[in-house]
């Protein structure tokens, strides 16, 4: 495995500056990397083609003495959910085969323009929904610790990517932990920021309440330089937040330095813990929580009452959502166009493209989402559902009056066995138990490893969530447990990963 691949982007990025290494060197190295190794793990739908060219004139300017940012000639792997015009955008399904945006998602247009190096969209679950990628309409990706398991989703794609150093850096969008739960099966780091705080401009909504995009990578810091380059106010995203931010690679070199968990007034979730959540997991957070009161942080247990109902409210609140962001998928406007038998009408050929363009996951949350915004059933259903979310938003309002942040393992389980909750939606759901909350309330939410479960010896997460617009917070709180085992252990949890492909 070449050297280049294994370095953090922040390693990889002053190696640029330096011009020990040139980003044509860069990018053909992890290309090759995919080439190595992605017929095993599938992270990619497509590999750019011109993502050299891109390197080439990044050299060019350096050569030529021009100031570049930190993490210009850098590779970034894209979820598939964001829309890009040198690359199809196909959000994981069969209706979008193909389809070519006329725009740039603005978290990629600022990507490029801070001269990082799109090289590839990751494959996902259907327009997000899933927790394992297995509802991708192009086959499932493979978690790189084990080719048997899911890497997580809706993002496993650019979890594996990552995971697998085929790139260091990716995007993904979290919606109900998308980007966390990824994170947390394949010893990876993935951020959801605020709500808000990054331009869902070009993201392919699924539940636009809901919908954050963030970064997935290997280290806190080098996520943190990642939402320095993608976050801030876009005025093409309605929700987008004006606030000046601090800079989140500060923070997280903050944290990983300094002694920030003195006095750190952590909260336990009880909610999130016992029932469903596997021994091994468990006991891994138990430790890092000992850790962190061995550091000086005084843990508490916090009790967020509603957070039982969280799954619930969720499973309506997105099909609601999502039912009417997929509207759009009409034959007419995007993507495929089936024609019954040469022809029919308006009404037939729209019912024929989505028979045929949309997967079982889709069609489920399509009417179930109708359904609960009927009018005979929107009080019950949607009405009640968004009362809830209140009530979870107030939880977490009571919650940071106590504490600075929150902790919990970011999902119940390791990679499970590809099949093993395929036939059963509800035991797919229940995965995300442990990050939806953070969707619900707007709350940022980051997932870092914490060790590998003793029973299979797959990776397992800590996730750390701080009150909106705090997310400098979990930077500095994630860098420095980060720091503290590696430290501890001697060495990186990812660089226990399985090699892949021979040398
Ligand atoms: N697994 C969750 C779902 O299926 C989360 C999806 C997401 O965050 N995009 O809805």
């Amino acid at each position: 495995m070449s050297d280049i691949i294994r370095l953090t982007a922040a390693g990889l990025a002053e190696k640029l500056q330096t011009r020990e290494i040139s980003a044509v060197e860069a990018t053909q190295a992890h290309l090759d990397r995919i080439d190595a190794v992605d017929h095993d793990v599938h992270a990619f739908l497509h590999v750019s083609n011109h993502a050299l060219d891109a390197a080439r004139r990044i050299d060019d300017r350096r050569t030529a003495g021009e100031e570049l940012g930190p993490l210009a000639g850098v590779p970034l792997a894209v979820k598939d959910v964001l829309v890009t015009t040198d690359m199809p955008s196909t959000s994981g399904s069969r209706i979008l085969e193909g389809y070519m945006s006329p725009f740039d998602a603005t978290v990629v247009k600022r990507a490029r323009e801070a001269g990082l190096i799109p090289i590839g969209k990751t494959n996902m679950d259907e327009f997000a929904m899933g927790s394992s990628t297995e509802h991708s309409a192009y086959g499932p990706t493979r978690n790189p610790w084990d080719l048997g398991r899911i890497p997580g989703g809706s993002g496993g794609g650019s979890a594996a990517a990552v995971a697998a150093f085929e790139a260091p850096l990716a995007l993904g969008s979290d919606t109900g932990g998308s980007i966390r739960q990824p994170a947390h099966v394949t010893g990876t780091v993935g951020v959801k920021p605020t709500y808000g705080a990054v331009s869902r401009y070009g993201a392919i909504a699924l539940a636009s309440s809901l919908d954050q995009v963030g970064p997935v990578t290997r280290t806190v810091l080098d996520a943190g330089l990642l939402q320095d380059v993608i976050g801030g106010h876009d005025p093409f995203d309605s929700t987008s937040l004006t606030d000046a931010w601090p800079s989140m690679a500060e923070a997280a070199r903050d944290g990983a330095r300094g002694d920030v968990l003195k006095g750190l007034r952590v909260g336990v979730v009880k909610e999130l813990s016992g029932e469903g959540f596997q021994a091994g997991v468990q006991s891994r957070f138990d430790e890092t929580v000992a850790l962190l009161t061995k550091q000086g942080a005084e843990v508490v247990e916090v009790r967020a009452p509603h957070f039982e109902y969280a799954v619930s409210a969720y499973y309506l609140i997105l099909p609601a959502e999502a039912s009417s962001n997929l509207a759009k998928f009409d034959s007419v406007r995007f993507g495929m166009r089936v024609q019954p038998d040469g022809g029919g009408t308006v009404e037939q050929v729209m019912a024929a493209t989505r028979e045929l363009g949309f997967g079982p996951e889709v069609k489920r949350r399509i009417i179930l989402g109708t359904y609960a915004l009927s009018a005979g059933y929107y009080d019950a259903y949607y009405g009640s559902a968004q009362k809830v979310r209140t009530l979870i938003q107030r939880d977490f309002d009571a919650a940071f009056a106590q504490v600075d942040v929150l902790i919990s393992p970011s999902a119940p389980t390791t990679a499970f066995k590809f099949g093993e909750k395929l036939k059963d939606p509800m035991a797919m759901y229940l995965n995300d138990v442990a990050t939806i909350p953070a969707n619900l309330a707007g709350v940022p939410g980051i997932s870092v490893p914490i060790g590998l479960a003793p029973e299979d010896g797959l990776p397992v997460g800590i996730q750390i969530m701080a009150p909106v617009r705090e997310d400098a917070r979990l930077y500095r709180v994630g860098a420095a447990i980060e720091a503290l085992l590696e430290q501890q252990w001697g060495h990186t949890l990812i660089s226990q990963a399985p090699a892949l492909g021979g040398k």
